[in-house]
């Protein structure tokens, strides 16, 4: 199963949390984009974020299985869950898996804010640049957004 996966922390060590989700997927990542500092989305006031895009192709049949395994990673970086789109040791989403959608609330895919987000859309196009979304190339949903601070690094 391939699948598009966005990390971000902006807690502790961001740069350590990113790297553990890259070693516990191991030889399964086809390829990681660089790191990019973010600033926060959804207007609360934190510190800035890193951020990366992951293409991982996992021996998986379940969409479900590859959740679990993410929000597995987001335990062992002992993500409290306070604020919604507050600060975090590590977030793990799955923006998109090759050949599967679903609007089950608790595993949407496409991720439903991914179009919006410069964060999650640079990164991958980084990674994939013919990567489209929702039938749209990534390049051009990119090209329509506002910028939002969003720096290579
Ligand atoms: P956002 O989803 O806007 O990026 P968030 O990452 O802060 O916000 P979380 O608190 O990490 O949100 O996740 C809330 C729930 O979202 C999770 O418990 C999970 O079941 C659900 N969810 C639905 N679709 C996805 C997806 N594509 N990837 C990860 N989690 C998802
Ligand atoms: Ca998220
Ligand atoms: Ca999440």
């Amino acid at each position: 199963m391939r699948a598009v996966l966005s990390t971000g922390s902006n807690m502790e060590d961001s740069r350590a949390h990113l790297v553990s989700v890259v070693r516990a997927f191991g030889p399964e990542v086809i390829a990681q984009s660089s790191l990019y500092r973010s600033a926060p989305w959804g207007g609360i006031e934190q510190e800035a974020f890193l951020n990366q895009a992951l293409l991982i192709d996992a021996p998986l049949d379940d969409p479900f299985t590859l959740l679990n395994r993410c929000q597995e990673l987001e335990r062992a970086a002992n993500r409290v869950r306070e604020v919604r789109w507050g600060p975090r040791t590590l977030d793990v989403d799955i923006v998109d898996i090759e050949g599967f959608t679903s609007t089950h609330p608790v595993l949407t895919v496409p991720h439903p804010r991914a179009h919006e987000r410069e964060f999650v859309l640079r990164p991958w196009l980084e990674i994939d640049p013919e990567a489209h979304l929702n039938g749209e190339p990534v390049r051009d949903i990119l090209a329509r957004l506002e910028p939002q601070g969003v720096e290579k690094l």
